[in-house]
């Protein structure tokens, strides 16, 4: 086979020329022979076997059945006519329908001659009916290609409008295969095929669209998914081996004086043991002299700051500069007013820079970066412009990760000429199963243990006609000196409409709690940065009592004298970002509340979620049930849906398939760095040219 056969335009094949080649472009993002070969059907109708019309249930499924037409009348309805057939089985009767194209049935349907009719049965009174049976001589049925389970190709209107339909879909895909004469190479190894006993290559592509049976059905895709996943893990675990190797860290050898000091003089509360944990395996990193890329998971409130100062403490130690970098304006700030609170006994220079950091502050800062003087310096992504120039960046911490793209993180990567070690926070659970494809060139640590003392929050879900019991429960709190956070959802699609929700929220809550005796703060995104820090403070410093916000104080933000959480419109939220929303409460030593509240009406998903929150406070079981509800583009957020590039396997459902293939490849990589071996060879071709021709995701460029 030509080499490039599957690089040809989709145009060349027969049945398709240009007009189809655009639709399938535009519609399914099909521009390639490859690309139609991997387009895999979403489901398969069975048509292995046959119903007899005693055994038909009422059950909308789609049914084959072989039987012979006997009569045919031409029914008159208010709304036109119909066609009705009367088939018939050696079990008994039912009816087939028309209502259109009457004549061309009429004309080349053959009565008394046994047909298979396949379609969607429904039940009226004691007959079954099936309106626009697809139909098929018996003989020719015998005769003809057995496809015996029928694919359905995804599929959209401009699609079927344009005559593309799955029938036509399912022909392209026949003519491809017919085209390849099956010559599709093998990219896997004899032993790795032999010890999964997998079929190979060509036979799994034919049965992927047109199966013989479930079991073939079944082989095929366990062969396809364990494939892609397998050289989806074989580019992350050879990037981290390639990491460990090349890229040579700068050794931490000392812990030195100022970590000890703080460790043994400052230390604000003593560290849990996961804490403890976490510090001793990313010392162990910064000791060798490997390159740290570690991802720090820890639920919110689990005390990840802490870790990121005595590990920044560590850098500075050994002669180099640390940063950490936020996603919002107000996070860095918080950081950045912790930090410095801590280091205060301590002889160490401390910096912010943001957005809104002045012209002449930051060339000071600058200066004081470049030639050494500053320690570390905390901020937004205003730390990645390339003005931004370090003396010695030995260690960058990222926080709240699932903010910041892959590429704002690589960026980090060339602030020195050795990269610097990273260290990437984030508060939002990733189940290992996720963690292990996104995440499989990074090493993980977790942090799986709250400080002592919290109380769980208490979380309840509460229509909004008990709007005035919540208002009543408020009261209450902030009597008992408590502060209330109030959050409004703010989704893009409907900005103007969701500002209005808030401002009115607003002016409701300064009706129900009137000054003096209750002071309010407001936080939105629209206003200036130096109102909302303004804001922030008041409500920081315990001078308001109910701070009304949209998301923005979603992560990170540390109030510990607020203990209750009201989110507004829950249902409209991700679960993630509820559960994120929750933990801005919980974090001092008074019980915490959380009251969703909702509207009558709730999807299926929405009750889930909301149930999911009642039930649970642990992070990582709800971003399970996350990972179910939405699947994994959506759980990171649109900017990094695009690198979970799979065209089949399903890394929730398939996470079984994905360990298989996970040891695979490391055990590949162990016995074969370099894939030299003869046996690796069809590996090897397979690989380079995924990477060549992008095909597999690129991941961190
Ligand atoms: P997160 O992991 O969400 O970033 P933080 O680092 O903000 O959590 O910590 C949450 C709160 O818990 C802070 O007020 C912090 O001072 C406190 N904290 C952290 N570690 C401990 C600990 N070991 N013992 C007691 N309090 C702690
Ligand atoms: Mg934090």
């Amino acid at each position: 086979m030509n080499p490039n056969f599957l690089q040809t335009p989709i145009a060349y094949l027969k049945g398709v020329g240009p007009n189809r080649a655009d639709t399938l472009k535009s519609e399914l993002g099909i521009e390639t022979y490859r690309d139609l070969l991997h387009l895999f059907p979403n489901r398969y109708l069975d048509r292995t076997s046959y119903y007899k019309i005693n055994q038909l249930q009422p059950s909308g499924a789609d049914v084959q059945i072989v039987g012979k037409i006997i009569h045919l009348k031409t029914v008159e309805q208010k709304r036109g006519k119909r066609l009705v057939a009367s088939f018939v089985d050696e079990t008994g009767q039912m009816e087939l329908v028309w209502f259109r194209s009457h004549k061309w049935i009429r004309e080349n349907l053959k009565l008394n001659e046994p047909y298979v009719v396949f379609g969607r049965v429904s039940k009226y009174g004691s007959t079954f009916s099936m309106p626009h049976p697809e139909m098929e001589l018996l003989r020719n049925h015998e005769q003809g290609l057995k496809i015996a389970m029928q694919p359905i190709y995804p599929s959209t209107e401009k699609l079927s409008a344009k005559g593309i339909t799955n029938r036509v879909v399912s022909k392209m895909v026949q003519q491809l295969i017919l085209e390849s004469k099956g010559n599709f190479p093998e990219p896997l190894s004899r032993p790795i095929l032999e010890e999964l006993k997998l079929i190979p290559k060509a036979e799994a592509l034919f049965n992927i669209h047109f199966p013989k049976n479930q079991e073939l059905l079944a082989k095929a895709q366990f062969r396809l998914k364990f494939e892609e996943l397998f050289f989806v893990q074989l580019q992350l675990i050879s990037k981290k081996i390639l990491r460990k190797q090349k890229i040579k860290g700068m050794p931490f050898g000392e812990v030195g004086e100022h970590f000890t000091e703080f460790f043994e003089n400052h230390l604000p509360f003593d560290l849990t043991n996961a804490q403890k944990r976490v510090i001793k395996e990313i010392r162990n990193d910064l000791g060798s002299n490997a390159q740290m890329n570690r991802l720090l998971q820890g639920d919110v409130g689990s005390g990840k700051t802490i870790v990121a100062l005595m590990c920044m403490l560590l850098a500075i130690d050994n002669g180099f500069q640390a940063c950490l970098m936020a996603p919002t304006e107000i996070l860095a700030t918080q950081h950045y007013n912790g930090l410095k609170e801590l280091l205060q006994p301590m002889d160490l220079k401390i910096a912010l820079l943001t957005g809104s950091t002045k012209k002449s502050e930051r060339t000071l800062l600058h200066n004081q970066l470049e030639n050494g003087n500053l320690n570390i310096l905390v901020g937004t992504h205003a730390l990645l412009e390339d003005k931004v120039q370090f003396k010695n960046l030995g260690l960058a911490i990222v926080d709240e990760q699932h903010r910041f793209g892959v590429a704002q993180r690589s960026k980090l990567w060339h602030k020195n000429n050795t990269p610097p070690h990273i260290l990437v926070m984030t508060a939002t659970p990733i189940p290992r199963t996720l963690a292990m494809s996104l995440y499989g060139d990074l090493d993980i640590s977790v942090i799986d243990e709250l400080p002592p003392g919290r109380k769980p929050i208490k979380t309840v879900h509460r229509f909004d006609g008990n709007r005035l019991k919540v208002f009543r429960f408020i009261k209450d709190e902030i009597a008992k000196g408590r502060q209330i956070y109030i959050v409004y959802p703010l989704i893009q699609e409907s900005e103007a409409m969701d500002y209005k929700d808030l401002m009115d929220g607003y002016e409701s809550i300064v009706r129900d709690f009137p000054q003096p005796e209750y002071q309010i703060s407001i936080v939105h995104g629209k206003m200036k940065p130096a109102d909302k820090d303004y804001e922030m403070e008041r409500f920081l410093k315990g001078e308001t009592h109910i701070m009304i916000a949209t998301t923005v104080i979603e992560v990170g933000v540390n109030v510990p004298n607020a203990s209750v959480m009201i989110i507004e419109s829950a249902e409209r939220f991700g679960l993630s970002q509820l559960h994120q929303l929750r933990g801005r409460v919980g974090r001092g030593a008074e019980q915490s509340f959380c009251i969703l509240m909702t509207g009558n009406k709730l999807s299926e998903d929405a009750k889930t979620r909301l149930q999911t929150m009642v039930g649970t406070n642990d992070g990582f079981e709800i971003a399970e049930v996350d990972l179910k509800l939405r699947g994994p583009g959506d759980l990171m957020g649109t900017q990094q849906s695009g690198m979970l590039n799979l065209k089949i396997a399903d890394i929730v459902k398939d996470n079984q398939i994905l360990k298989i293939a996970r040891y695979h490849a490391i055990q590949l990589l162990k016995n074969d760095p370099r894939l030299e071996k003869e046996e690796n060879a069809p590996i090897l071709r397979a690989y380079s040219k995924m990477i060549a021709n992008k095909t597999i995701w690129n991941y961190i460029s």
